[in-house]
């Protein structure tokens, strides 16, 4: 990269360089969209028609989700930040581009009240300290805020003063746990979590929808642009109201019951068990009673449909990044739905997926579109529609 360039990157992020989380701090953004365009078409394009990109109108602090690390560094003090690209050195920061503002504040918070409550990092190495991370979760229909203090044992001391202290600074935060994580690992949460202030979960609405959040629940981390996803996602699966619809990883149910208004009946299965116990509250909370969800990996339990001859018209499908797997594909051609809405956030896997599916049954795919739900960073999300009956344009 050149100086300039590298200037321009240092003016909208002074530590863009050493984080690493983005790519595109020196990229207009009309020009980040281009590049992800074809990129995707790159992969995409040779199984059916792309459509334009679909950007943000103000692409900054989207992310409702954001997590920081803390740790000791002399002359500085406790420090919040985030882990430099490939290491485990950690960079303060300050503020962010990508993260909602009022979420960055609490966090500065957070690392000031543990100065003065002299609570200290926890240091990867020794295993010693005890304050290792903060994830912040932001309601962006409703404002609710969930803080999750992470530490590497139980107690945190002065328990009831740190939070009505954080709570005074910050009195729109509706809910704080402590989750306890005391393994070497680079994962942020542990599994034992404690409530110590509300009631443990936020609630946001999407498409009309209300939807209860718990800390290790997915939830997608852009708002604005999960809408336009999934308002792109039901446009494709083309629903009456009479059809059985499955939805597949399907997180807390988002898409399950964004759809189920327009279903005859819809079954989600997803594995994280406290994602699957958060659908099933939202079924309620919305009052859908089609719609049943299941804990079980996705691939074991369309296997396990297929072989029952259960009949399926649409199948919306909502991998991680590693994609879906050969038994959950070799399992969708034996249901064989009229349409599967496959949702992607990783183009690579999604052009294997395809081009196992295209080459091994009769589906093509007969449009795609990216949604830029990840601004300034590399990450790009795609929604494509593939059917069992030709593309008219063949
Ligand atoms: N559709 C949801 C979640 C998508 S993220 C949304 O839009 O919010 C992918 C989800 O797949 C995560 O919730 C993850 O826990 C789940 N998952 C990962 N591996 C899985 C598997 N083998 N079977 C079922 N679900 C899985």
């Amino acid at each position: 990269m050149d100086k300039q360039a590298n200037r321009q990157k240092q003016d909208l992020c002074p530590v863009a360089k050493k984080c690493g989380g983005c790519r595109y701090t020196d990229t207009p953004y009309a020009e980040q969209l281009k590049i992800k365009q074809k990129r995707v078409e790159q992969l995409i394009k040779a199984f059916g028609k792309v459509k334009p990109i679909l950007g943000m109108d103000d692409p900054a602090h989207y992310r409702n989700k954001v997590h920081a690390v803390f740790d000791f560094q002399k002359g500085k003090g406790i420090v919040a930040g985030i882990y430099q690209e490939k290491s485990h050195k950690v960079v303060p920061v300050e503020g962010c581009l990508l993260e909602n503002q009022k979420a960055g504040e609490i966090i500065q918070s957070v690392r000031e009240l543990a100065k003065s409550f002299k609570i200290k990092a926890y240091d990867e190495d020794s295993g010693y300290g005890l304050l290792r991370h903060v994830l912040v979760r932001v309601g962006h229909a409703t404002g609710e805020i969930m803080v999750v203090l992470v530490l590497g044992s139980p107690i945190l001391p002065s328990k009831k003063n740190f939070v009505s202290e954080l709570c005074k600074l910050h009195p729109e935060i509706t809910t704080i746990l402590i989750n306890v994580n005391n393994k070497r690992t680079s994962m942020v949460l542990g599994e034992k979590e404690q409530v110590i202030y509300g009631k443990g979960y936020i609630e946001d609405e999407l498409c009309g929808k209300r939807f209860k959040i718990s800390a290790k629940s997915f939830y997608q981390v852009n708002s604005v642009q999960t809408e336009v996803l999934y308002t792109k996602a039901t446009q494709y699966a083309g629903l009456t109201g009479k059809e059985t619809v499955v939805d597949a990883y399907c997180g807390i149910g988002t898409i399950a019951l964004a759809a189920a208004g327009q279903a005859k009946k819809v079954i989600g299965v997803e594995l994280n068990k406290d994602a699957v116990r958060d659908a099933i509250a939202n079924a309620k909370i919305n009052r859908m009673k089609n719609v049943d969800f299941y804990q079980n990996d996705a691939g074991r339990f369309l296997t396990q449909m297929a072989e029952a001859g259960e009949r399926v018209d649409v199948v919306f499908m909502d991998p991680p990044r590693s994609g879906s797997t050969e038994a959950f594909l070799d399992a969708l051609i034996r249901i064989s739905p009229e349409r599967v809405v496959y949702i992607s956030c990783e183009p690579e896997t999604l052009a294997r997926d395809i081009k196992y599916l295209t080459a091994n049954s009769g589906y093509r795919m007969e449009e795609a579109v990216p949604v830029d739900m990840f601004p300034f960073t590399e990450g790009i999300e795609m929604v494509c529609l593939l059917s069992q009956k030709r593309s008219p344009r063949n």
